[in-house]
């Protein structure tokens, strides 16, 4: 976890794997409106810096929600597998979104 700490940031996102093999990329976000985080169910109020928790289903399609930082750190990090840091770049939706199309099947690292 330390390794990680702070992020994800500007420059870096996080990029890992659920139980069930999905990437769940982690950015960093400023919300521009309400959002309820899945966490605690309380509110990410506009105008804060939060993470935005995308997922790549290993079967195609992608899903994302809103965090409070710091649940994310508690709750969802450590449960993910293989975490590593992607430059933040390679993380916007339009490229995840992409990826998420792309056939099921073998995945490289
Ligand atoms: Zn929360």
């Amino acid at each position: 976890m330390s390794a990680h700490a702070g992020l994800p940031s500007v420059r870096w996102s996080l990029r890992g794997l659920d139980d069930e093999g999905n990437e769940a990329w982690l950015i960093r976000g400023v919300s521009r409106k309400l959002y309820r985080c899945p966490g605690c169910h309380g509110d990410i109020e506009i105008g804060t810096e939060h993470t935005i928790v995308q997922y790549v289903h290993r079967l195609g399609g992608t899903e994302h929600h809103h965090w409070h930082r710091r649940c994310a750190e508690e709750l969802l990090i450590p449960a993910l597998r293989e975490l590593r840091r992607i430059p933040a770049g390679e993380s916007s939706q339009a490229k995840l979104e992409k990826r998420g199309r792309r056939k099921s099947g073998r995945r490289r690292g």
